[in-house]
């Protein structure tokens, strides 16, 4: 590929970019895992995730992708024949359900529009249904990477603990952690699941599970065959530092690199600093009078922006254009927004300069696409940025 000035600009919800700082921490030399001194590495991330997580119980990491992540913790709770409660916020959550099917659960599912986020209501009446107590685990999406919707975790806890059922709340924020407000313990999850490559600004490679007591005295007590996901072991190998197999050293040092560049930042910071990036890019999207993907206010995503095309409108030959102009990637519509809506994300490595040039990109790609829009996104946006 011929050599294109300037930096390409990677505003797809995951992979985010990955700052200077953690690609040079990822490569220094790889060291004996066995060895003296990777005990410290290994410490310094599981506690350091602990924090990340809000957690005060182990946190587990993977050589895996976030999939990989989902595959471990239903393997550790769960098997063939066990009921599993899955809530369908969008692309995510069916894939969750679909790896469910395969694992030989038996996956209900509560159907959802992908234009709102879980409502916990309809959670509690499904337990209050199963009067049998058989369903084993609730499974939800906190952050649905597909429409750009977060949804209120904590009110799902409350549904559960409201009907006294004793399933376990298993909760994917693959792309929340680091980026949105998330709080293992205070929201009474127990397995949360997350990836290294959203907002943790690592490249793709790594999987979580933030685990509470209830969960791994739950999984001592399943019998489905494991073995390379199994916590058992790597707790017990965690406990010194130390993994069971060989772990991807050099994305852990890019990981201590990264929970030191948050917490530098402050987390709450960061916080901010999405909602206030989000904030500014739909300003502009309202201005140029299209629609988000989400419909409720109160549960619009700070990662990302979905935006949905005017009927007759490609998203993906928007998104082909900008990508040959401007070389910049924007998501695509995932399963059934596929055409219908492009993704816009402002996650991770980002500031209000990166979000003015991934907006002025934008808007010069739907006037170049002939979309029917209203021009000057970017003064709205930059009347947010300025507060
Ligand atoms: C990215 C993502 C996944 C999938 O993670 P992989 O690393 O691609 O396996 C799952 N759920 C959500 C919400 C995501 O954003």
């Amino acid at each position: 590929m011929a050599y294109r000035a300037g930096r390409h600009f990677l505003q797809i919800p995951g992979p985010s970019p990955v700052p200077e700082r953690i690609v040079r921490a990822s490569s220094a030399a790889v060291i004996d895992h066995r060895g003296p001194d990777f005990a410290d590495l290994g410490h310094s991330v599981l506690s350091g995730m602990q924090r990340i997580f809000q957690t005060q119980s182990p946190v587990v990491i993977y050589p895996s992708s976030g999939t990989g992540a989902w595959e471990a913790a239903l393997s550790n709770l769960v098997g063939p024949g066990d009921r599993v409660l899955f809530y369908e916020t969008g692309q995510f959550a069916a894939l969750w359900k679909q790896m469910a099917d395969r694992l030989q659960l038996k996956g209900d599912v509560i159907s959802g529009d992908w234009r709102t986020g879980v409502d916990a209501n309809r959670i509690e009446d499904a337990l209050r249904a199963d009067t049998a107590g058989s369903i084993r685990a609730v499974c939800v999406v906190h952050h649905e990477t597909s429409c750009g919707i977060t949804s209120n975790i904590r009110a799902v806890r409350d549904a559960i603990d409201a009907t006294g059922h004793p399933a376990l709340l298993l909760v994917d924020s693959i792309s929340g952690l680091a980026s949105v407000e998330y709080r293992h313990d205070a929201w009474g999850a127990d397995v949360t699941i997350s990836g290294s490559q959203k907002g943790l600004m690592l490249p793709p490679g790594l999987g979580f599970n933030a685990l509470s007591e209830r969960a791994i005295d739950a999984s001592k007590l399943c019998a489905t065959p494991r073995s390379y996901w199994d916590w058992d072991d790597m707790l017990a190998a965690n406990a010194n530092g130390y993994f069971p197999y060989t772990p991807v050293t050099t994305l852990l040092y890019g990981l201590r690199e990264a929970i030191a560049m948050l917490e530098e930042e402050g987390l709450d910071n960061v916080f901010a600093r999405h909602q206030r990036l989000g904030d500014a890019c739909r300003a502009a999207v309202a201005h140029w009078g299209l629609e988000t993907v989400c419909q409720n206010p109160a549960e619009h995503s700070n990662v990302l922006t979905g935006v949905m095309m005017p009927d007759g409108v490609d998203a993906d030959a928007v998104r082909r254009i900008i990508l040959e102009r401007f070389d910049m990637s924007l998501g695509t519509g995932l399963g059934k927004l596929k055409g219908r809506a492009f993704r816009i994300g402002h996650l991770g490595d980002i500031n209000e300069l990166t979000l003015m040039g991934t907006l002025s990109g934008v808007e010069m790609g739907l006037g170049l696409a002939d979309v029917p829009h209203r021009a000057g996104g970017l003064e709205a946006a930059m009347q947010v940025l300025k507060q």
